[in-house]
């Protein structure tokens, strides 16, 4: 067992904290509070290749291993989760599915813009009767006289409004499996579609200065050729999706967890009471031991799921674990923060009240806690604890 990262891992890491804590750290409390989409920061991960990770170099991506990816976006949300969500979203749930699934036509016209980061795109799945059950989509795609018909409506879908956006994934019902259940399929719709309107943005709990919108779609025309993979492979499609989502979360909510316990460690330090600083009651290093046991342990288990991704293994009971795990550690380290700062903690421009904010959404997105211990459950039962050491193909989970 090698727990020491490689020279790319290392690197990308190194390169996206330094830009994270230079640049977006001293910037994520206004932005946050402006509810801005930090425009110039997008444009520059993009110049330093932060939102090419893992997308193929023809098209201007940076093909690194995904434990690189995991580590770089632990960085930039340890800085700011809302660049952190817009990073990750656009890569893995906008860029992976057409890096995946898209034919050499359809990555030169939609995926090339957005390898490189200077565009966007976006993935929508979420409905307003169809969430956790995204099998339940009922956005619908006729296709007629060559073109796909588009009607239906999705909810909360992320860097889907800003100026830079060329596209969305829409998750439609094509029709009908012979068992009766809807057939899925996924199809690219450019920004400037006629029939396709996104209403106004969210205004949030967290990730305020990230971008979310209702989409709206009415007999919204396009190709038969953009129909993203084969015909009915839609929800096979958003899991694999998801499974990597999940990781990637999970490496978000591991530097939200950091950013905790980097504020609670300098409060614990300096704030004095009773002649000596707090961190030295036992009370309060407890506390600072536990978060850091948590976050390395949440750390680890995130390395672990996307270094099982990285060697083509099952690893969709991993990433649940992890997601679960992490964003919980962090619900936990937002938690003790605020305690370590008293009533600082309390405070609205106080990073870890913003924390404690912004912590919730990772419980909740991309899988609920709920649906990714079913997961786990099921994936036990299924196959028990022991898990293969080299297998072929995917885990299959239903969320
Ligand atoms: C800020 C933000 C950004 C988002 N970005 C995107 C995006 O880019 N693209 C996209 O497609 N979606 C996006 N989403 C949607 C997100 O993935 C969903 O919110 C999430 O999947 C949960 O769905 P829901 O909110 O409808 O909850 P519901 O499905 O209504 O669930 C409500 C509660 O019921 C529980 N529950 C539901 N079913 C079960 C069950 N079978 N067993 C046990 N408990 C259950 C859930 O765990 C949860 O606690 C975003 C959401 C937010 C808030």
């Amino acid at each position: 067992m090698d727990f020491d990262l490689t020279p790319e891992q290392r690197h990308w890491r190194d390169l996206a904290r330094d830009y994270a804590q230079r640049v977006i750290r001293p910037r994520a409390e206004q932005l946050d509070r402006e509810q801005r989409f930090p425009y110039d920061i997008i444009a520059e991960m993009a110049d330093l290749g932060l939102l090419s990770l893992t997308l193929p170099e023809v098209w201007g991506g940076r093909p690194v291993s995904f434990v690189a990816y995991n580590l770089a976006l632990e960085e930039i949300s340890r800085a700011d989760t809302s660049v952190g969500i817009t990073m990750e979203a656009h890569i893995s749930l906008g860029c992976a599915p057409l890096a995946a699934w898209g034919t050499p036509e359809q990555q030169e016209r939609f995926l090339a813009p957005c390898a490189t980061g200077r565009r966007l795109w976006a993935f929508g799945l979420t409905e307003p009767n169809a969430g956790t059950d995204a099998g339940g989509t009922e956005t619908t795609a006729e296709l007629r006289d060559g073109q796909w018909i588009i009607n239906g409506e999705k909810k909360w879908i992320t860097n889907s409004g800003t100026d830079i956006t060329a596209g969305v994934t829409v998750m439609a019902r094509t029709g009908a499996r012979p068992d009766g259940r809807p057939e899925l399929s996924a199809i690219i719709v450019p920004q400037d579609t006629p029939g396709y309107r996104r209403g106004p943005a969210y205004e949030k709990l967290g990730w305020r200065a990230s971008d979310q919108h209702p989409l709206h779609f009415a007999d919204c025309r396009v190709p038969e050729s953009h129909l993203l993979g084969a015909r009915g492979q839609g929800f096979r499609q958003f899991l694999q999706t998801l499974d990597a989502g999940r990781v990637a979360v999970g490496a978000l909510s591991v530097g939200l967890a950091q950013a905790c316990f980097d504020e609670a460690l300098a409060r614990a330090k300096t704030r004095r009471q009773f002649g000596k600083a707090i961190g030295e009651f036992q009370a309060i290093g407890f506390k600072l031991a536990d978060m850091a046991t948590e976050i390395e342990l949440a750390r680890t288990m995130v390395l672990k799921a996307a270094w099982l991704r990285d060697r083509g293994r099952p690893y969709s009971r991993e990433a649940s674990m992890a997601k679960v795990f992490a964003s919980e550690t962090a619900k936990r380290a937002a938690d003790q923060a605020v305690q370590i700062h008293g009533g600082e903690g309390f405070m609205e421009r106080s990073a870890v009240a913003r924390y404690w904010r912004q912590v919730k959404i990772n419980e909740i997105g991309e899988g609920t806690s709920e649906i990714n211990r079913q997961i786990i459950a099921r994936s036990l039962l299924n196959e028990g604890a022991e898990r293969p050491r080299e297998a072929a193909g995917k885990v299959a989970t239903q969320a």
